[in-house]
C-alpha cells in the first residue's frame, strides 16, 4: 500500500503560478509512478494578488492548511506595487517562517561541470556547499515593527540561545549527513561579525559549544565580509556555512550569482515540525505572464522537498526520487539545450520543464 503525503501549495504572485504548474506536473508523474508513496496537493491562497482581491494577505485557513501538511511548497510571493498602508510589502513567506518556527533557511550552492558560472573554476574544482540562514530572528526580528520618527529609524537585532542552539545542531547534523553521503568534508563554518558586535560574540560562543559535541567534524569561524570575498575567490573550500538572518539573506544571493543566477537557486526553510520549500527568487513581475520564467529553482526546491520527506519519514523511495529530480535538472543545465533566457537559452518555461522530465526518463 502507498503511503500518503499531503503537500500545501502556495501558488504565489507574478511568475509564481507559471513555475508551480510544471513542477506539480513533475511531482504528480513521480507520485503516479511510485510503488510506495502518493502525493496529494492542497492549494493555500495567500499573497499580493489575494490581498488585492480580498483585503487579506494570509488567511487563517491557509496557515491551517500549511500547519496540517507534511510539507509546504511555495512559489515566489509579493508584488512591488501592492503594499500595506505602512509601505511594506505583502510577504506571507516571511510570516510562515515565524509562525511555524522555521529557523533553518537552507540554501544549497552547487555548480556542476558544464554549468555556467561567472567564475573561472580551476580544473577539477566544483562548487558544492550549503548556506544555512537563521530565518526567524536576527535583524529581521523587528520586521514591520521598527521605530521611525522624523529624525531617526531603529530596528533591533535579536539572537537567542534557544534558536541558536537548534540552528547549530541542525548545521552539524547536515554536515554529518553530507559527509556520510560523500558530498562534503564534514566542516561547519560560523559566519558572524564577532569582532565588532557583542551579539555575534554570543552567537559564536553557542556555536563553539555545539562544535565541541562533534569531535568527528571540523568547525571554524569566518567574518561575514571575508566570507563574501572567499565565496568569490575559493568557494570550493566551503562545506556548511551557518549565519544570522540578514547576513544569510545577502550571502544567499551571492551564492545564487555563483550558480549563474536566481533561476537555479532553490531553498528550504526548515523547523522541528514543518518545512517550506521555495525558490530563492522573487515573483519577477517584469517577465510575468510571458511564459519565459525559469522553472528550475522551483523544480530543485521540489526535489529538496522529496529528499527531506524521505529523510524525515525514513522513506528511501522519496529520497531517491528527489535525488533523481535534482540530477535531471543538472543534466539539462550541463547539456545547455532547452535553457530559458536568463541562462542564455531560448526555451520557454514549459519547454525547459519538459526537458527535465525527459532527462529523468532517460
Ligand atoms: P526577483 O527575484 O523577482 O527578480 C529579480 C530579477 O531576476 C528580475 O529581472 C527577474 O526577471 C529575474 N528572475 C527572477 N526569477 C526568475 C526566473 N525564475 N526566471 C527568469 N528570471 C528570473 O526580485 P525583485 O524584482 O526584487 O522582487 C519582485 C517581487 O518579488 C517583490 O515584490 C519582492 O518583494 C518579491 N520577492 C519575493 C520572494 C519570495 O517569495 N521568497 C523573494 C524575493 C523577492
Amino acid at each position: 500500500m502507498k503511503k500518503n503525503y499531503d503537500v500545501a501549495v502556495f501558488q504565489g504572485d507574478g511568475i509564481g503560478p507559471e513555475i508551480m504548474a510544471p513542477t506539480l506536473e513533475i511531482l504528480r508523474q513521480l507520485s503516479r509512478g511510485s510503488p510506495s508513496y502518493e502525493l496529494a496537493f492542497t492549494d493555500a491562497p495567500a499573497g499580493a494578488g489575494h490581498y488585492t482581491k480580498t483585503g487579506e494577505s494570509f488567511p487563517a485557513g491557509s496557515l491551517e492548511t500549511a500547519r496540517n501538511a507534511d510539507a509546504i511548497l511555495l512559489s515566489a510571493m509579493g508584488l512591488p506595487d501592492v503594499r500595506y498602508p505602512d509601505g511594506t510589502e505583502i510577504s506571507p513567506q516571511i510570516d510562515l517562517r515565524k509562525k511555524l518556527g522555521l529557523f533553518a533557511g537552507v540554501r544549497p550552492v552547487k555548480v556542476s561541470s558544464g554549468q555556467i558560472t561567472p567564475l573561472a573554476l580551476p580544473p577539477g574544482k566544483e562548487i558544492d556547499f550549503v548556506l544555512i540562514r537563521e530565518s526567524t530572528e536576527g535583524l529581521f526580528f523587528t520586521q514591520g515593527a521598527g521605530e521611525v520618527t522624523e529624525h531617526e529609524a531603529r530596528e533591533t537585532l535579536l539572537i537567542t540561545r534557544e534558536v541558536s542552539e537548534k540552528l547549530f545542531r541542525f548545521a552539524f547534523e547536515l554536515a554529518k549527513n553530507r559527509k556520510a553521503s560523500g558530498r562534503g568534508q564534514g566542516r561547519v563554518t560560523c559566519v558572524d561579525k564577532a569582532n565588532v558586535f557583542r551579539a555575534f560574540a554570543f552567537f559564536r560562543s553557542i556555536f563553539d559549544m555545539e562544535a565541541a559535541r562533534h569531535p568527528d567534524l571540523k568547525a571554524d569561524h569566518a567574518y561575514v565580509d571575508a566570507t563574501a570575498l572567499w565565496m568569490v575567490q575559493k568557494p570550493w573550500e566551503f562545506d556548511v556555512l551557518v549565519t544570522e538572518n540578514m547576513f544569510g539573506d545577502i550571502l544567499s544571493d551571492l551564492g545564487a550569482g555563483l550558480m549563474g543566477g536566481l533561476g537555479l537557486a532553490p531553498s528550504a526553510d526548515i523547523g522541528l515540525n514543518h518545512a517550506v520549500f521555495q525558490p530563492c527568487h522573487g515573483s519577477a513581475p517584469d517577465i510575468a505572464g510571458q511564459g519565459i520564467a525559469n522553472p528550475f529553482a522551483m523544480i530543485l526546491s521540489a526535489a529538496m522537498m522529496l529528499e527531506w520527506l524521505g529523510f524525515t519519514h525514513d522513506h528511501p523511495d522519496l529520497s531517491s526520487d528527489g535525488e533523481r529530480l535534482r540530477e535531471a535538472v543538472e543534466k539539462v543545465t550541463a547539456n545547455g539545450q532547452n535553457l530559458t533566457r536568463d541562462l542564455g537559452g531560448t526555451a520557454g518555461t514549459k519547454g525547459a520543464a519538459a526537458s527535465v522530465l525527459e532527462a529523468m526518463r532517460a
